[in-house]
């Protein structure tokens, strides 16, 4: 009898040991609401540091000294607080936890609060056990997150918008200065031809500077599609990404991105396979599929050999229609397949295999949207070394 008295005094004293050692706080009431038991790590969340009179303190005792609130800093009523919740036969764990901010001694602390009730032996709720987890810090730095995510899409809307004029205005100088070449060199061969005078090196001079400003269009039409995509990014984070939807053929627009990226890329095969009955009717906003489906295409050719063929297929099922987009390239790991969708993501280390340039990460987040926005769906299958193969659906128009 003796030696189970003694056991039971040492369990109890290794579990008082693991109870004061534990990080998170650890309160104890009864069935009114009474603390019956509280932790050290407990009394420092609470802003004591002597345990109070249990007989005597309630949960509900002094309320205002807690100005206990919800992660939102409204004030809560007793019947919302946790204890109360909890003696009313709720239990709070995992994502029923609840976050409530309260006023100590040390300044406003934010707890994670979880729990669940103590059921006597005719299960009635005799009291209840509360465990607190501080998330001051934590929470304090999600905030300042946010906040910095929020200046920074303010940020990339502005830029982006005020970039997008001048850039324009020098699409529009190029044109200009490219016609006003043009012009000048097939006057002077004219002019050469009807006085027989040798102007070649004016030619070539002039010619020279064609290529100079061919060079300089592409790079500014590089230019205008990062800025493009930066701002459908501040459009989509601001909800404001507009379809103009109107009945189209996904077929059509499946070739004419073929027929232009072919033109673009000619060392390059890209092979088509379509349905060989029918047109494909979509209510859609055919630019913006036009944009998913090159971008998919300028990226299989991009990171893929200049002598692997990219397939492009087109193909449906019941009501929806598949395109796909594969390649030989190096392929993705299933995690790289889970963050490529996301905004700025590119994976290190892979190698352009073409010279159309970097980008900014933004395309595919895009595609993913827009896709979205029309109620279809995005993917990627792929093995490592061996391919990719990125895909989109849409939903057609009922026959
Ligand atoms: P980027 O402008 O960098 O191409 P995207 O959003 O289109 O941005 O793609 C994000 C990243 O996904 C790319 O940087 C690249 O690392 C990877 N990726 C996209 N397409 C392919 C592909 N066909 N094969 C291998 N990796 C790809």
């Amino acid at each position: 009898m003796q030696q189970a008295e003694q056991e039971a005094a040492a369990r109890t004293s290794q579990l008082e040991a693991v109870f004061e050692a534990m990080t998170d706080g650890v309160i104890f009431f009864d069935g009114q609401g009474h603390l019956l038991e509280i932790n050290a790590a407990g009394l420092a969340m609470i802003g004591r540091d002597a345990r109070p009179d249990y007989s005597l303190s309630s949960a509900y005792g002094r309320p205002s000294r807690y100005f206990v609130r919800d992660e939102h800093g409204q004030l809560l009523s007793h019947d919302q607080w946790p204890i109360s919740r909890i003696l009313n036969g709720e239990t709070l764990k995992n994502e029923r936890a609840v976050d409530v901010i309260i006023r100590t001694r040390d300044g406003e602390k934010q707890l994670n609060v979880s729990g669940a009730p103590v059921y006597g032996p005719e299960g009635r709720i005799v009291g209840a056990v509360v465990v607190m987890h501080d998330v001051t810090e934590r929470r304090r730095f999600e905030v300042a997150l946010r906040e910095a995510n929020r200046r920074m899409d303010e940020f990339l809307g502005i830029a982006s918008h005020e970039l997008k004029t001048p850039l324009t205005s020098i699409k529009g100088y190029i044109q200009l200065m490219a016609r006003r070449l043009t012009n000048s060199i097939h006057q002077i061969i004219t002019a050469k031809s009807l006085t027989n005078t040798d102007s070649d090196e004016q030619t070539q001079f002039l010619e020279g500077l064609q290529d100079l400003l061919e060079r300089t269009d592409h790079q500014v039409g590089r230019l205008n599609r990062m800025v493009n995509e930066l701002l459908d990014v501040s459009r989509i984070q601001a909800n404001k990404l507009d379809l103009i939807l109107e009945p189209c053929d996904l077929a059509t627009i499946v070739q004419e991105v073929i027929q232009d990226q072919r033109q673009i890329n000619l060392a390059r095969t890209i092979l088509l396979e379509l349905p060989s009955d029918r047109a494909v009717q979509l209510l859609a906003d055919a630019d913006r599929i036009r944009e998913v489906i090159s971008n998919y295409l300028t990226n299989a050719l991009k990171y893929s050999a200049e002598d692997r063929p990219v397939e492009v297929s087109l193909q449906t099922q019941e009501q929806v229609a598949l395109v796909s987009v594969s390649d030989e390239g190096p392929g993705l790991s299933p995690t790289q397949q889970e963050y490529i969708w996301e905004r700025f993501y590119q994976v290190e280390g892979v190698e352009l295999q073409s010279s159309s340039g970097t980008g900014l990460g933004l395309g595919l987040y895009i595609c993913r949207k827009i896709i979205e926005l029309h109620q279809g769906e995005v993917g990627v299958q792929s093995v490592p070394g061996k391919g990719s193969t990125f895909w989109f659906t849409l939903p057609m128009i009922k026959e």
